[in-house]
């Protein structure tokens, strides 16, 4: 009992620092600032300058964390000039607004500081016309326009961002030579970034909403977007997730949509301005590869249960589907190694590589799999890759460090094993650092 009374006070007294540092940033940036929305002044967390930067800074980890960017530079474009339609017309046109569509099946968007917007494939998959796609995006624009994300409300949760940027992004135990599947967030990533209060989801929707009819849209497509999001809710509960712990959907909000809805006249609510026949055209691609992707999503619950010879099955049939897809070969090179194919989980991760050199996933399973296959270069090469898209993750730096040892550059590999320790103190991939650390003579016992 002493013992563990000792290690909580040390634990406390470690994190005490960076607690401090952070109050610190938090106290001297907290200013007043006039809310461009209400013209009222109201506590900020931080300047423009600040937000703007933070943003930045996040957009990169965030995509990549959200499975990198779906490979349709076409619908890519469309997006953004979407949104920068949007943005245009809202009350801070300034803000150097970004716009993308990430990967993940969730069904989710969300708005980083400075104006920084994302939309998942998923989500887009479920919509039929522009207007609902203008009413996420629009949503999501208010949130920034009235300068939610650096208020008071969200506080803990930046805090937390600044602190856990790159450090815990991909948060993972990691398991040496097993278990690849639940190492780099393939299984899972929460990303819960802001909470929102009740007021405030209204006044991004209400927001929304204006924005949408300033630039010509019919403002059904709001509603229409909602209608979508609460049926899903129903029928699959865990892709909405994350969606409604940031952005709480309820019956209310809906019945408040419809009533603003009616303020509008009738020149928009017109079926050609909700301009479904453009939005077909640019989505082809999404739809075609989508069917592709929901047996992948099959695959991954087949790889959490363990079933890994379903999950192969599933996901040779996606990487039929769709072999564009890098992705489905990440999962597809996962479930081969699984299986102990391994020339065709080798294959597998160099084709998931070839297709989509800047995704994290892929450079990390390849990492892996090419150590395994005893490709030092190669692995190395994979892995510097996964560390300049996300820095600083524990399990990349081991596996650098598992090269470095088999090339016999022991020196190498030990810094990597320290600076694994420095991180991680606890399961099989730390035990192996200190151990070797022991064994070398870095560390006495
Ligand atoms: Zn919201």
């Amino acid at each position: 009992m002493g013992g563990a009374h000792k290690r909580g006070n040390r634990k406390g007294r470690r994190h005490l620092p960076a607690v401090l540092a952070v109050l610190a940033v938090l106290m001297v940036t907290a200013a007043c600032a006039v809310n461009p929305v209400t013209h009222q002044s109201q506590l900020s967390l931080m300047s423009e300058q600040q937000e703007i930067a933070t943003g930045q800074k996040l957009y990169p980890l965030y995509t990549q964390m959200s499975y990198g960017l779906f490979q349709d530079p076409d619908l890519q474009a469309y997006v953004k000039r979407i949104g920068q339609r949007l943005a245009a017309v809202s009350h801070r046109p300034q803000v150097p607004y970004d716009f993308n569509v990430v990967n993940s099946s969730d069904l989710n968007a969300y708005a980083l500081p400075g104006g920084k917007i994302s939309i998942t494939r998923g989500l887009v998959a479920k919509m039929q016309n522009e207007a609902q796609l203008a009413a996420v995006l629009g949503h999501e624009i208010g949130h920034v326009a009235a300068l939610h994300p650096t208020s008071s409300y969200t506080r803990q949760v930046l805090g937390g961002l600044f602190t856990s940027v790159g450090s815990l992004v991909l948060q993972t135990a990691g398991v040496p030579g097993g278990d690849l599947i639940s190492q780099a967030g393939l299984l899972a990533t929460n990303l819960t970034l802001m909470k929102y209060s009740r007021d405030q989801e209204r006044e991004a929707d209400e927001l929304g909403m204006e924005y949408m009819v300033r630039a010509g849209y019919n403002p059904a497509g709001f509603v229409q977007s909602m209608a979508i999001l609460m049926d899903e809710r129903d029928r699959e509960p865990s892709q909405l997730e994350s969606f409604f712990s940031s952005h709480p959907l309820t019956t209310e909000r809906v019945a408040a949509a419809n009533r603003r809805l009616e303020r509008y006249g009738t020149q928009l609510r017109t079926p050609q301005a909700l301009r479904r026949e453009t939005f077909r055209r640019k989505t082809a691609y999404l739809r075609q590869v989508e069917p592709a992707y929901e047996l992948m999503d099959q695959a991954k619950e087949a790889l959490g249960n363990k079933r890994t010879g379903e999950a192969l099955h599933l996901l040779r049939q996606a990487t039929s589907r769709a072999p564009r897809e890098a992705l489905l070969w990440v999962y597809r090179a996962v479930a081969e190694d699984l299986e102990d194919h391994e020339g065709q989980a080798l294959s597998a991760a160099r084709k998931a590589v070839r297709l989509y050199p800047d995704l994290y996933h892929a450079r990390y399973v390849a990492g892996v799999i090419t150590f395994k296959a005893e490709a030092h270069r190669e692995s190395l090469e994979h892995l510097q890759a996964a560390d300049r898209l996300v820095p600083d993750q524990p399990s990349v730096t081991f596996y650098q460090g598992r090269n470095w040892e088999a090339m016999g550059q022991r020196d190498r590999a030990a810094r990597a094993y320290y600076a694994v320790l420095k991180k991680v103190q606890k399961g099989p991939m730390a035990q192996y650092c200190y151990r070797r650390l022991v064994q070398w003579g870095y560390i006495r016992r």
